[in-house]
């Protein structure tokens, strides 16, 4: 080894890689202040983010609020650390043996990047997933995106409120759900109420009182970080500006028409926004260390608990503060003080010195709920109203990173006590896409006379087909839909109005295609167009013509009068193909139910499954769950044999599942076609002693199973 090469080994082996994962608020501080402590030549600092800046998140109920512009609450990362290497890339992995992160370069490749320390600040991320529909139809508040896309939302639904034409979607439109009553949610509610309210003197069809936020919260009071003084103002001040304060309550389902509370209440809404489920950021899910509600244990001096080089900071780590021996809060104060005291632990590892455990006592707690006021809790003082405002925008503005920054903060919040917020908003709505929806039962989907718009594919779930006549306003269910199947096509194919109403039956999931997704599609793909063919020509036939008798009879019959029993035996998931064939040998049956707990319909398995099967590739040891026609179409007790044969006819089986209830997938017995027609036949022969029509009648109730090929068949 010549003398240079070795001096150059030297100075890297003096001088240290400190990584960072994470450029919020714990990650920035903690590269500053090792910015400060550190020469150039004793340490590197990098610090990886999946974003080019820091968002300010205190002022992102703002941006929705359209007080201040999104770009004035980010800040561009190199500008603030320019002694770091500031990386735009997400970390994938991290390996703590061999004291590596990999992350994925520009061009795709997974690389490896050495560290001494490692310091992971990555903060949480909001899950959407965690309440059914949630993920579909609520807008998060964590991004500035987020923030951008509530704000340019919120306008278009006071656009549209002011050209509906009925009051009922009017209001709708201006009805705001508000998830969650913590800070983030208390003044997105706050700023949501004082925009939309502020703004209707500029609309002609609306007035303040169409207007409506509810803030929904679980437990018995909102901002519960606050004292209880503090509290009570903020609820009071809150209601008094019109905030709708729910209590005590969960979201458990949200539809395109708002929420589902666990009560069973129905909040109506065309917007709503979830500020809670934060869970952590998915590279902590693949770091195999102690843990306490997904967030990492630390040691006190915020070393994982174990490590002597690797460190967590911020929203992502488990850290107890010595003050009081309790966990530390998950806000913006404490993530800047554990990134600075983490430095200052770095620095003394690096410098051979003790570390000293984190000890942070609290300055404050500030919140602005709206209508210029806000609820302070400052070095023990409580103030409340709009001098507890003030105070609030004085120390954020304080607080905001840059000196430019805070300039144009301020400038945009004098601005605003001169002049009106502003209403203008970027078009964020893409012309056609595909997406997906959740429906809570007797959720409308589609409705008579829309125009039409998607086309909808049932991914879970079931869905009944109403037909309203001016006899019954109401409407009678004339087919349900199960997974698997699709409706909407008819208006868009012929480019008319909706020509009958959809509704949820149980919780349903369906993708959506826009108008031109689905013509595309449709036009180009030979399969997906004959299949469309087939059911148009399917449900344009109408069965009942010239048979007006039967469809009465069928209508007026409830099936359980022509119910069987279960078939036997109910085959377990587990089943093996060798189990389900010898079954089927010694049973005779041309169907079984496959069920779990020997209650619970989950699959359908027949013959035909059985084939398909084995020419996909399953061998004797592969369970029936793996080739059984899971959740098949249902049908429930209190349906009428009308709903049967419209089912039976769409299907193209020759039996149908009933199971207890819409909502209730227990198995209570089954309808064959064989049993429907008998019974029609028996009937009409019996009221009109004419034979040949009354066969006519049955043979016509199942006319499609002559052919049946489908599922059970
Ligand atoms: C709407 C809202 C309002 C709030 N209001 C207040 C308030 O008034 N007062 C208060 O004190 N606190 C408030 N908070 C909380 C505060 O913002 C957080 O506690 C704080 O941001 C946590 O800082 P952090 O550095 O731990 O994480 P974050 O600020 O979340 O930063 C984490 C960063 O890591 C990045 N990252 C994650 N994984 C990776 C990866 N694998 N590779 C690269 N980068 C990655 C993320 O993109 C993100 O930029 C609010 C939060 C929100 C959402």
């Amino acid at each position: 080894m010549g003398a240079g090469e070795r001096e150059q080994r030297d100075t890297r082996m003096s001088k240290k890689r400190i990584i960072i994962v994470g450029g919020g608020f714990a990650g920035v501080k903690c590269a500053q202040e090792l910015a400060r402590k550190l020469k150039a030549e004793e340490a590197e600092i990098v610090l990886f983010n999946s974003e080019n800046h820091l968002v300010f998140s205190p002022l992102l109920a703002e941006v929705v609020g359209s007080s201040v512009s999104p770009m004035d609450v980010i800040v561009p990362l190199r500008q603030m650390l320019p002694r770091a290497f500031c990386r735009t890339e997400e970390v994938q992995g991290v390996n703590l043996e061999k004291n590596e992160v990999e992350y994925q370069s520009e061009q795709g490749e997974t690389k490896q990047m050495a560290y001494d320390h490692l310091v992971l600040a990555c903060g949480n991320v909001t899950n959407l997933n965690a309440v059914p529909g949630m993920a579909d139809h609520a807008f998060a508040l964590k991004t500035v995106g987020d923030a951008a896309n509530l704000r340019s939302h919120i306008m278009e639904q006071m656009e549209k409120a002011e050209v509906a034409e009925k009051q009922e979607r009017r209001c709708w439109h201006l009805s705001f759900v508000i998830v969650g009553g913590g800070f983030s949610g208390a003044e997105a509610a706050g700023e949501i109420n004082d925009l939309v309210r502020s703004s209707t003197k500029y609309f002609k069809s609306f007035k303040r009182e169409d207007v409506s936020v509810n803030l929904i919260h679980s437990r018995d009071q909102i901002l519960p970080e606050i004292s209880p003084g503090l509290r009570e103002f903020a609820k009071r001040k809150m209601e008094k500006a019109g905030v709708n304060i729910i209590m005590n309550a969960r979201v458990i389902s949200a539809t395109p028409e708002g929420v589902t509370l666990d009560d069973g209440k129905i909040i109506k809404g065309g917007t709503v926004v979830c500020t809670v489920g934060n869970s952590p950021a998915p590279l902590l899910a693949r770091i195999n260390v102690a843990k306490e509600k997904w967030r990492l244990v630390t040691e006190g001096d915020m070393r994982l608990k174990g490590s002597k080089n690797v460190w967590a900071v911020g929203d992502c780590g488990y850290i107890i503060n010595s003050l009081d021996n309790q966990p530390a809060a998950t806000t913006g104060q404490f993530a800047e003080r554990e990134g600075r005291q983490c430095a200052e632990n770095i620095v003394r590892v690096l410098h051979n010195e003790p570390t000293k455990p984190f000890y942070f006592k609290q300055l404050g707690e500030l919140c602005s709920i709206g209508g210029h006021s806000a609820v302070a809790d400052l070095f023990g003082m409580h103030l409340s109203g709009f001098f507890a405002w003030f105070v609030w925008r004085g120390v954020y503005l304080f607080k905001l990173p840059t000196f430019g920054r805070r300039l144009q903060v301020g400038f945009d919040w004098a601005w605003l006590l001169l002049f009106p917020r502003d209403l203008a908003h970027m078009r964020t709505r893409q012309t056609d896409r595909v997406s997906h929806a959740h429906f809570a039962p007797g959720d409308v989907i589609i409705n008579k006379g829309d125009p039409p718009s998607h086309f909808y594919v049932i991914e879970k779930g079931e869905v009944e087909v109403v037909r309203a006549t001016e006899k019954d306003p109401k409407g009678e269910v004339v087919a349900v839909l199960g997974s698997g199947s699709f409706f909407g096509e008819k208006a868009l194919l012929s480019n008319e109005p909706r020509v009958a109403t959809v509704r949820a039956r149980t919780q349903v999931e369906v993708l959506m295609l826009g108008k031109n997704v689905f013509t595309q599609i449709s036009g180009a793909l030979a399969p997906l167009r004959d299949a469309l063919a087939q059911t148009l020509n399917r449900r344009n036939t109408d069965a009942w013509k010239g048979q007006p008798e039967v469809y009465e009879l069928l209508k007026g019959t409830s099936l359980k009068e022509i119910m069987e029993s279960v078939p036997q035996p109910l085959l377990r998931p587990s089943a093996t193909m060798t189990e389900v064939s010898r079954a089927f040998v010694e049973s005779n049956n041309e169907f079984f139910y496959v069920s779990g707990d020997g209650k619970t319909l989950e699959g359908v398995v027949t013959i035909t499954d059985l084939l398909r099967g084995r020419a996909s590739g399953a061998t004797g040891s592969t369970p029936v769950g793996e080739f059984m026609t899971k959740n098949p179409v249902a049908l429930s007790e209190d349906d009428d044999c009308a709903v049967v044969a419209a089912a039976i006819r769409e299907y193209r089986l020759k039996s149908l599942p009933i199971v207890a209830g819409k909502d209730d997938r227990t198995l209570k017995g089954c309808i064959r076609v064989r049993r429907l027609m008998a019974f029609v036949f028996r009937e009409l022969r019996n009221g009109s002693d004419e034979a040949p029509k009354a066969a006519d009648g049955a043979i016509r109730t199942i006319e499609a199973t002559k052919a049946a090929t489908g599922q059970t068949g």
